[in-house]
């Protein structure tokens, strides 16, 4: 499949968590945070600072394919995570969604930023999907991606730093 990223490169994967876990496509600002089984990034299409995917490096579907360990682990990466951002960036309300009926799960924060409450009010979860619709659309300029990566690079410093 061919997709084309918020600064206009395209990617081409197969199955795309795998792809990016695995360093096979190169996403803006790479990965945040890798291990053995996981990896953590902003997500390559909503160029929204703290929307970071969670994904597991394996091609699994859905959680029960985890290991109490691989489990353990992986909740804990994503509480650091959540931490992290409600510190650094302005947010109302943080929206984690669990995503087990797509191809490959993964797990990824939607942040409620001052910027989103403006243009689409309070925080609903079913507002999601119309507000994703058309962050995705949307291309960035340099010095908004220059913006963005600062974010991603204080992320990346936090979550690879011990608690
Ligand atoms: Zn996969």
């Amino acid at each position: 499949m061919k997709k084309t990223d918020f600064l206009g490169n395209e990617l081409i994967f197969e199955c795309l968590s795998c792809s990016i876990a695995n360093k096979k496509t190169e996403i803006p600002g790479g990965l945040i945070f890798e291990s053995k089984n996981f990896a953590v990034y902003q997500d390559p299409f909503v160029p929204l600072p703290g929307f970071l995917v969670f994904s597991s490096k394996r091609h699994i579907k859905a959680i029960n394919e985890m290991s109490v360990k691989e489990y353990n682990e992986f909740f804990a990466l994503v509480e650091k995570g959540r931490k992290i951002i409600k510190k650094y960036i302005p947010m109302e309300k943080i929206t984690v969604v669990q995503e087990d009926k797509a191809e490959h799960f993964n797990i990824w924060f939607f942040p409620w930023t001052k910027e989103i409450v403006t243009n689409y009010g309070e925080p609903d979860k079913r507002k999601l999907a119309y507000i994703l619709n058309d962050l995705r659309s949307e291309k960035i300029t340099p010095a908004k991606w220059k913006e963005l990566s600062e974010t991603v690079e204080i992320i990346k410093k936090e979550i690879n730093s011990k608690l």
